[in-house]
């Protein structure tokens, strides 16, 4: 709590009372919880679309389904051309920001970048009536967040949209690429949210799907520029928290980039702190 408090994080305590007030389909029997008056919903395909047009509006160019292929250097292992599937683009500073493929695309320059994929699982029900008025999740998740855990790990979250759906979650693995839906995990999932919201046993899905989150062995994001690789920056492993988190880690390393004081101490989520040259 003081922790919260220090970073400006506004947190109330709740009592079995207030818990019933402020989300009355909760189960009775829960001992109270803390509320975070600035947390904020967003539809995380709305912002992008809304970043990609502010982003329009100030100049930039998007190449859509096009895939980096390969990097190629200079003779001192700076960036000099970024190969692309619509031809090569010379260039010398290229962002890699491929989330839970960032690994992958630092190979292209020889960097053994240690994200990897955790699988995550979310169940959407049919519309309903309101039953859930904040985003609601048990205190373990965090511990499921800090953990490195490979095997299934499951901590309710609990969301309405604005539609009247609510989203299920939340279920993290290190199981690789593996996209399939798991009707187990899904299980898992549905039995922890009855637990927190018992009215939504009699409830139907409407659909599930299995993203991936980008990773970190050490549960930090990382930001800044290659050593190895000069011009070669990379903004990856915000984990479950990248649509949060993305408007200050790229205000960071567009800072970065052009020279400017960064709002916050870059030090954290310096690549370097993993930089292994790997086989190009
Ligand atoms: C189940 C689940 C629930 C989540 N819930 C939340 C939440 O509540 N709040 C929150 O803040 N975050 C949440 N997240 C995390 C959030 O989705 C990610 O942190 C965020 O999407 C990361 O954004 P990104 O742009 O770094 O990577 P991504 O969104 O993964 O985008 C990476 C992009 O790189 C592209 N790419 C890959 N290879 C190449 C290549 N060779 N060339 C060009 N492009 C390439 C991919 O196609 C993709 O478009 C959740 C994630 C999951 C899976």
């Amino acid at each position: 709590m003081d922790g919260l408090r220090a970073a400006q994080v506004k947190v109330e305590v709740l009592t079995p009372a207030d818990l019933q007030r402020e989300e009355p389909f909760l189960a009775r029997d829960l001992p109270g919880g803390l509320y975070f008056p600035q947390d904020a919903q967003v539809q995380p395909m709305l912002a992008c679309a809304a970043l990609l047009k502010a982003a329009k509006t100030l100049g930039a160019t998007f190449l859509p389904q096009t895939a980096l292929l390969s990097v190629e250097l200079d003779e001192k292992g700076k960036v000099r051309a970024a190969v692309t599937g619509a031809g090569r683009i010379e260039t010398p500073r290229l962002v890699n920001a491929a989330g839970p493929w960032s690994s992958p695309l630092a190979g292209l320059v020889g960097l053994d970048l240690p994200t990897r994929p955790r699988k995550g699982h979310i169940i959407v029900t049919e519309p309903l009536p309101k039953i859930v008025w904040h985003k609601v999740f048990e205190g373990s998740y965090a511990d499921t967040v800090n953990s490195g855990e490979a095997a299934l790990q499951v901590a309710s979250v609990v969301e309405a949209t604005k539609s009247g759906t609510i989203l299920l979650g939340s279920s993290r693995q290190l199981v690789g690429f593996d996209p399939a839906v798991d009707t187990l995990v899904l299980k898992a999932i549905a039995r922890r949210a009855v637990r927190f919201y018992p009215v939504l046993a009699g409830v139907q899905a409407l659909r599930a799907y299995a993203g991936f989150r980008s990773f970190t062995p050490d549960h930090l994001p990382v930001i800044g520029e290659s050593k190895q690789a000069p011009g070669f920056f990379i903004n990856t492993g915000h984990e479950g928290a990248g649509i949060g988190l993305g408007p200050i880690s790229a205000k960071l390393l567009s800072q970065l980039i052009l020279g400017q004081p960064p709002a916050l101490d870059p030090v954290p989520f310096r690549p370097e702190r993993f930089e292994r040259v790997g086989a190009v």
